[in-house]
């Protein structure tokens, strides 16, 4: 009971220490690779983004620059402007041309003078100061540069990025004439954008210097919602426009975003990249789940293990406790543990039992003749010839030295003194020094039955006296003692 308790104990503490440095470690580890990650994306993956896609830009803006710039400085477009705007279809035709020698998505020009809004494949309309839409025809024409970079997202054409270079078209003498240009798609922008947002999962989008979202692959958020509105990036907003470049954290919702942002000189608007991080995380999240699932089953088997082992040496513990090493029959603890259980059996039932006592006769001289290995020997082979004897219900033990002691259930003394006849004969007949010539061994029996009132010494002590009666009365027989 004792045993089981510690065993349980033990295999208690086991368990909780490896499901508490299990749980600890994996937590540890996960917190520690949580705080890298976040700090390899903030500072490396996302920056290397924004290169990559102001890299791009720059690629995709060489050439309708280079087109527009040669429109503007075009002496047809001067001459046709200045001789009046006469005959549309020329410079429609013009315009045309253009549009497919160099391959781009529009090709235009305005009129300063009339507003018209030419096109290579007629005149659209006429600008007004007073509509919207048409503001960015007035901010180029009051630009400093010589040319504004308009840029339209274009959710009909595979969410493309549409550049418009809006070049300033000057005389020679510094008279503005309009404004003329192409129109093209930002191709390898797009499809960037595209798959950093599809394999990636990074949301990448254009805000103005007023914090305006101008282009966004969502087009719900394009040219409607601030950076301000948007709940977290609203508080850092202002410092994230004051600077050129930076890496930031903030928290919308349950989630932390982790954003860098870069100023795109060209577009005069920020670049701006965010990663969710429980998306950066979903690849840890899985793996640190799947050691979660591992973790248990090893513990179980470690456990198992354990209680394995320590059954089998808690049960050889046990037998060597109760086990006499010479003759493998029980030792004398062992016999004590057994006269108690039947004294109390005999108590409840009244049903008799006897002790036999035996001692091997002058066993020194075995000892002494023969040497004490061969005494070990003989006082093995006694235990054998007593076990075969004894019934499977009775206990025999050796009690120390050459002296045996069963105790034989269900057994009155006139029963017991059959069981140590044959005993006696068989000890008796027993050549225990094949081919020497030695005195036949011989055994001494006391008897003693169990009474009413008997205890563990009585019982003994009675049986002890029997014993040496038939030792004093000459020794190779057998005596009971019964009161
Ligand atoms: P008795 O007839 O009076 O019993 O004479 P005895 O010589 O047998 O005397 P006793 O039983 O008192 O002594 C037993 C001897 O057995 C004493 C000891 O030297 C020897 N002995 C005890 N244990 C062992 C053992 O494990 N191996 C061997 N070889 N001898 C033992
Ligand atoms: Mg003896």
């Amino acid at each position: 009971m004792r045993a089981l308790s510690i065993r349980t104990k033990l295999i208690s503490v086991v368990t909780i220490i490896l499901v508490a440095g299990f749980v600890a470690t994996n937590l540890l580890n996960y917190q520690v690779s949580r705080g890298a990650l976040r700090t390899t994306i903030l500072e490396n993956e996302l920056p290397l983004s924004s290169n990559n896609v102001y890299s791009a830009i720059q690629a995709d803006l060489l050439r309708p620059i280079f087109i527009s710039s040669l429109m503007a400085n075009d002496t047809f477009l001067h001459d046709w402007v200045t001789e009046g705007e006469v005959d549309a279809s020329r410079m429609v035709r013009y315009l045309t041309q253009i549009r497919s020698r160099y391959e781009t998505f529009t090709s235009y020009f305005i009129s300063a003078n009339s507003l018209k809004y030419y096109h290579f494949e007629g005149v659209s309309r006429t600008l007004s100061e007073t509509n919207p839409e048409d503001r960015w025809f007035f901010e180029a024409r009051d630009s400093q540069d010589p040319y504004v970079v308009n840029v339209d997202f274009n959710y009909q054409q595979n969410r493309s990025i549409t550049i418009f270079i809006n070049y300033r078209v000057i005389d020679e003498n510094g008279t503005f004439l309009g404004i003329t240009g192409v129109g093209l798609g930002l191709g390898s922008v797009s499809s960037l954008v595209k798959r950093y947002r599809e394999q990636f999962r990074r949301d990448v989008y254009f805000v103005d210097d007023a914090g305006l979202i101008r282009v966004h692959a969502d087009p719900g958020m394009s040219n409607k919602i601030t950076v301000f509105d948007i709940e977290g990036l609203g508080e850092i907003a202002n410092e994230v426009l004051r600077n050129q470049r930076g890496s930031y954290t903030y928290q919308n919702q349950d989630d932390k975003i982790l954003l860098t942002t870069r100023y795109i000189p060209e577009l005069k608007w920020h670049l701006f990249i965010e990663l969710p991080e429980s998306q950066a995380l979903k690849d840890m999240q899985q793996g640190f789940i799947r050691n979660l699932m591992i973790g248990p089953v090893v513990i179980l088997i470690t456990v198992l293990l354990i209680a394995y082992t320590i059954n089998i040496f808690q049960r050889r513990l046990e037998d060597m406790a109760i086990t006499d090493k010479l003759t493998n029959l029980h030792n004398r603890q062992h016999f004590e543990l057994m006269l108690e259980q039947g004294l109390a059996r005999f108590k409840r039932s009244e049903r008799p039992f006897s002790l036999l006592m035996m001692d091997i006769d002058h066993f020194k001289s075995i000892n002494d003749t023969l040497g004490h290995l061969a005494g070990d020997e003989a006082i093995r082979r006694a235990g054998r010839i007593l076990r075969s004897h004894a019934r499977e219900n009775d206990v025999l033990c050796r009690w120390g030295g050459d002296e045996f002691i069963i105790l034989a259930e269900d057994c009155t003394a006139e029963q017991a003194l059959r069981l140590a006849e044959d005993a006696r004969h068989a000890i008796h007949a027993t050549n225990f020094a094949p081919g020497k010539n030695i005195k036949p061994v011989t055994l001494s029996v006391g008897i003693t039955q169990v009474i009413p009132g008997d205890g563990q010494d009585s019982l003994i002590d009675r049986a002890d006296a029997a014993l040496y009666k038939a030792k004093e009365n000459g020794r190779d027989r057998i005596e009971t003692v019964l009161a």
